[in-house]
């Protein structure tokens, strides 16, 4: 995070030692270099395609973003989408963006909003939406290059921003104007402040069309332009990063944006499918949301509350990348939508308690090393950790004050809770075929009692049932039972001793080994055990001794009060079944042709890293989002908005690495390249 200087109230840049805008009327200068040099307000106007895309380089202060939101507002019908796509490599702190944006009080409404859900400062992408989904911010955090590089989307504008090139010459390389061409369709077109040499030639070489006019303020000339090559060509080109250097994996490559009826038909209405069916009916799908069970979420999103964090290695990975996206996605999903909800969930914090000294220093050096802001997760030594919580705890520990609780049912119930999602419970779906009817492909769903039910795409959410059909059963999905333990509801047993005994006052979920939240309406929940290969769903008390003990060890008080409550009263307890994948990451995206990709790739076998440019043949339509494990609150809602995206062509929530890594197809992948298959 970059603290900022100042020049009474105009903004400076540390790294570079430049203006983030004009000191003479940046608003100004936003509107005539980036706002008329693409001709925007005619292009808002007149657009006929449902969004618009414009990518910046740099996004400092926002200011060009309020700037083109606003005209969006004025200017664009309400059924349209802006999607805004921005870079920054030293984002600047919520205090600094504050003051700057202060600056505008023409641009309040839109600085208001955008401070609300100015997100974590974490790397990697943060999407935002504003205006109910008709202005999506995607902010990615990193530099340029690696950035954009991570993106699926083309532009239909550039906003070429990020400091002179004198001053910043690392940013205005060959390398990001090959990126940009890339990125572009014919005829996008790009604005910038400078008429610098090396960013004119480089536009130039890269297949943009150069034009000259008069600069803002005592910039003598500006440059603006188009695209003029070819996509063909400009798709043959590879640009890589400093950093990395990435191939193009064609079997990770996505279908094309869905075009034709926009209805869904999701099996399974667990987290991940109660996800979808919001993301999509967001988007005016209509959804038929199928579940088994005569209520929705009653399988493994069932427990009477669950901990939303994400535990986090010292040195991050691609799956704890993901998982911390996840986390803050839902984090900031429930603080929009459900701030006032105390029965859905409570952002009560979180301490994960050191379990043994190797532990204590790994809590150490993470939170000595830059990889996280403390805004996300500080370390805090035993006395300040059982303050936090309210009760002595057994060690030090780490905090994530924005984690908490979450009860995945009632939030389930929300999230389906919407005009375009129909539900059909009781209902066991046995088989799903792609079928032409009216001309048209559709995807029928049957179920067990000769129901059927059709729509153009069908998402499967069904966890660890989801092999159960045919086009998934390739998928290596593993069962995984899980029992937590529950005080009862004060009704039921009435202000007896060991309820009045309870009233301990846990301020903070806890989680170790094991996991105990804060009481919910008096009543505690905690756990859990993690039985492989057990498929039994009767309550034992082998797990309720497990979970005792596990709440024991990192708080002794409530261990001894639950051991109480239990030996006078009972506890009560509730199985359910997380569905995990081999890497411990869900499987999310669209289903390959299993034999068909066998048979595209099977030079795997024999090379590795042979290079293969076959486009990658899934079943039409069909999406897979499953093995969640027991991360669904973090992986779930995010999971909704990434097929949603896919389906849409829209700027995916996350790093095109990270949404490889979910991909249904990548085991047949592997295990070509292993030879097991
Ligand atoms: N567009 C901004 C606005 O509306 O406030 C002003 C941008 S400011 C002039 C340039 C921004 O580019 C800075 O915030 C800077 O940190 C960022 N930047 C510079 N080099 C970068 C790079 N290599 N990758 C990503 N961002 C970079």
């Amino acid at each position: 995070m970059t603290n900022l200087k100042w020049e009474f109230d105009t903004p400076i840049s540390p790294q570079f030692d430049d203006y983030y805008f004009s000191s003479d009327d940046g608003l100004a200068e936003s509107e005539y270099v980036y706002i008329q040099g693409n001709n925007l307000q005619e292009c808002f106007h007149s657009l006929t395609s449902p969004s618009f895309t414009i990518a910046e380089t740099g996004f400092g202060t926002g200011l060009n973003f309020l700037t083109t939101w606003q005209l969006w507002k004025n200017s664009a019908t309400a059924d349209k989408t802006l999607h805004f796509i921005s870079v920054e490599k030293y984002p600047i702190s919520k205090q600094d963006l504050t003051r700057a944006l202060s600056a505008w009080p023409q641009l309040k409404d839109e600085a208001d909003q955008l401070l609300e859900k100015y997100p974590q400062l974490t790397p990697g992408f943060h999407k935002l939406t504003f205006d109910s989904g008709q202005v999506e911010l995607t902010l990615m955090l990193g530099d340029v290059i690696d950035c954009y590089n991570q993106l699926t989307v083309k532009a239909d504008s550039w906003f070429l921003d990020g400091f002179a090139p004198a001053k910043n010459p690392d940013m205005w390389t060959p390398e990001l104007f090959q990126l940009m061409a890339r990125l572009s369709k014919p005829d996008t077109t790009f604005a910038t402040f400078t008429c610098a040499r090396v960013v004119r030639d480089g536009l130039k070489q890269a297949g943009f069309n150069i034009q000259k006019r008069t600069g803002f303020g005592l910039k003598r000339e500006m440059l603006y332009g188009s695209f003029t090559c070819t996509p063909d060509k400009a798709t043959e080109q590879t640009v890589t990063s400093k950093k990395d250097h990435k191939v193009d994996l064609a079997w990770f490559r996505l279908p094309e944006k869905h075009s034709g009826p926009k209805t869904a038909l999701i099996i399974g209405a667990g987290i991940a499918g109660c996800s979808t069916a919001r993301s999509l009916a967001e988007r005016g799908w209509q959804v038929t949301l199928i579940d088994r069970r005569p209520e929705i979420a009653s399988e493994g999103s069932g427990n009477r509350q669950g901990a939303l964090y994400a535990k986090l290695p010292v040195e991050p990975i691609p799956a704890s990348r993901f998982h911390l996206s996840g986390f803050l996605f839902s984090s900031q999903y429930l603080k929009q939508h459900l701030s006032d909800a105390t029965d859905i969930w409570s952002p009560c914090g979180l301490l994960q308690i050191a379990c043994s000294d190797k532990e204590k220093q790994k809590h150490k050096k993470l939170a000595d090393s830059d990889n996280y802001p403390a805004t996300v997760v500080r370390y805090v030594d035993q006395q300040e950790a059982s303050e936090i919580a309210g009760t002595a705890v057994s060690n030090c520990g780490l905090f994530f004050p924005d984690a908490g609780w979450v009860t995945p049912p009632l939030f389930c119930k929300w999230l389906v809770d919407h005009p375009n999602i129909s539900i059909k419970t009781d209902t066991e779906i046995t088989q799903l075929s792609h079928i032409q009817d009216n001309s048209q492909c559709q995807w029928q769903a049957e179920s067990a009692d000769k129901q059927q039910f059709t729509a153009a795409i069908a998402v499967v959410a069904s966890a660890a049932e989801s092999t159960l059909f045919e086009q998934l059963k390739h998928l290596p999905t593993q069962k995984i039972r899980g029992q937590v333990s529950l005080t009862e509801s004060s009704s039921a047993i009435d202000e007896t001793e060991a309820n009045i005994q309870l009233e301990c006052d846990l301020k903070t979920v806890l989680c170790g080994e094991g996991y105990i939240s804060p009481p919910k309406q008096g009543q505690y929940c905690f756990g859990a055990t993690f039985d492989l290969k057990d498929e039994a769903s009767d309550i034992r008390e082998s797990g309720h001794q497990h979970n005792l003990t596990k709440v024991s060890e990192m708080a002794p008080e409530i261990g001894d009060k639950l051991s109480g409550y239990h030996s006078n009263t009972g506890l009560t307890g509730r199985v359910g079944f997380r569905c995990a994948s081999p890497d411990k990451l869900p499987i999310i995206g669209p289903v390959p042709v299993y034999d068909q990709f066998c048979t595209d790739y099977a030079a795997l076998r024999h090379d590795a890293k042979i290079k293969i440019n076959t486009t990658p043949t899934h079943h039409n339509g069909l999406f897979a989002n499953l093995a969640h494990g027991s991360k669904g609150l973090i992986s779930g809602p995010i999971s909704g908005e990434i097929i949603a995206a896919m389906l849409e062509g829209e700027p995916l929530p996350l790093e095109k690495e990270l949404i490889e890594k979910l991909n249904p197809a990548r085991f047949i992948i592997k295990n070509l390249i292993r030879r097991t298959i």
